[in-house]
């Protein structure tokens, strides 16, 4: 079995299963409590908010501990949406983000009146500064880009992005940064709120956070007893919550040497597929290394991706979130304006666990369905 589809998930690391058994066989206590028990347990959980917060400059009380990115990404969008209505009603987001921003976004124009600009990227799936400039208005209140793509690997450049909107406007910027943690180094000085993910760096899934800056105050969208400061109340899950702590560390440690390692497979499997006729890479050249799409002409997605299958090879046809759906790549539709493309497009996509013999099998493998496919097979 080869699997390459990584950016859908990660097993949990070894280490983060131990620590955790070994945390809930120690203690089980709520972490609201205000006995001892309690007290200690929220004690770790405010330990592990302080060293997630120290990795993006932010304070401990700014990290708010989510079921993961699609909840970050909600709370994010309609937390600021909801909020600062008063100071306007307009959002910019790209055309390309994940299907938990833009269904959000979809949501706040149909249900809430909010007008949102989607942005499409160049052809290497980029936002250009240029686009968000002419888009900025006086009522702009939210812009929200990821910083990696999950579904081609582009990278867009936060920085200059976040700091043109800090300097320009009043709006507040959003980064989805789930593919991006520990895998690129991104800047996030200029960010005010940032959403992460557990199960793409070898955590838990249903865990994540976002991290914002203390300008930012957001609307709640679960109300009760009122933890994580008031933004998300329910019982906190601080086992979960303590090992995104490590697991993040563990990622942001391992982040350089990884990228070497995935980068050589990675530029290996690019140069087989561009010089492959019939075959139509989606992934810019410089994008992540852990991602790489291509189409294959005149063939569906599904079709391709049982044929992978057959070899004992795990890819992706579109993102998982929205796989069963049967749709076609927005990402590679909105990128190259092409639907016949976006409808034979696959991702692969590497991690730290890809050995050089799954690459060869890939490749292999590959070889051998552009032939089959060729022939009509
Ligand atoms: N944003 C991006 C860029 C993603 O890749 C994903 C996962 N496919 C999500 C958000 C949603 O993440 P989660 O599964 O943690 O809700």
């Amino acid at each position: 079995m080869v699997f390459l589809d990584y950016a859908s998930t990660t097993p949990v690391d070894k280490e983060i299963q131990d620590s955790y058994f070994e945390l809930i066989n120690k203690y089980f206590a709520n972490a609201a409590s205000s006995h001892k028990l309690g007290v200690v347990v929220d004690s770790l959980q405010n330990r592990a908010r302080e060293q997630i917060a120290s990795y993006f400059g932010a304070n401990s009380n700014n990290v708010i501990f989510t079921s993961g990115a699609s909840e970050a990404n909600n709370l994010a969008l309609k937390g600021v949406a909801f909020n600062y209505a008063n100071r306007g009603k307009h959002i910019i987001t790209s055309s390309i983000e994940h299907k938990s921003v833009l269904e959000t976004c979809k949501q706040l124009e149909t249900i809430f009146g909010y007008s949102v600009t989607y942005l499409d990227p160049n052809s290497d799936g980029v936002i250009s500064l240029a686009s968000l400039k002419s888009a900025l208005k006086e009522d702009t209140i939210l812009v929200s880009l990821m910083a990696v793509n999950n579904e081609i690997g582009s990278i867009n450049n936060i920085n200059e992005l976040a700091s043109y909107v800090k300097n320009n406007s009043k709006a507040f910027f959003h980064c989805d940064a789930t593919q991006a943690i520990g895998k690129i180094n991104v800047n996030f000085s200029n960010v005010d709120m940032i959403t992460v993910s557990a199960h793409k760096i070898y955590g838990f899934k249903g865990s994540g956070c976002l991290i914002k800056k203390d300008n930012v105050t957001l609307t709640p969208l679960i109300n009760g007893g009122g933890q994580e400061f008031g933004y998300r109340s329910g019982t906190a899950n601080w086992p979960i919550n303590v090992m995104l702590a490590k697991t993040l560390r563990l990622a942001i440690e391992s982040k350089d040497k990884n990228y070497e390692q995935v980068k050589a497979m990675h530029d290996e499997i690019y140069n087989v597929l561009i010089n492959t006729p019939n075959v139509m890479v989606n992934s810019p050249k410089e994008g992540s290394p852990y991602i790489i799409n291509f189409a294959i002409k005149n063939k569906l997605a599904s079709t391709i991706a049982q044929a992978f299958e057959t070899y004992g090879i795990y890819i992706s046809t579109i993102s998982a979130c929205s796989s069963h759906s049967g749709a076609k790549s927005h990402v590679v539709a909105n990128t190259f304006k092409d639907d016949k493309r976006a409808e034979s497009s696959v991702r692969l996509s590497l991690s730290k666990l890809t050995t050089k013999e799954d690459v060869k099998e890939f490749i292999n493998a590959f070889n051998k369905i552009v032939t089959s496919l060729k022939d009509g097979n």
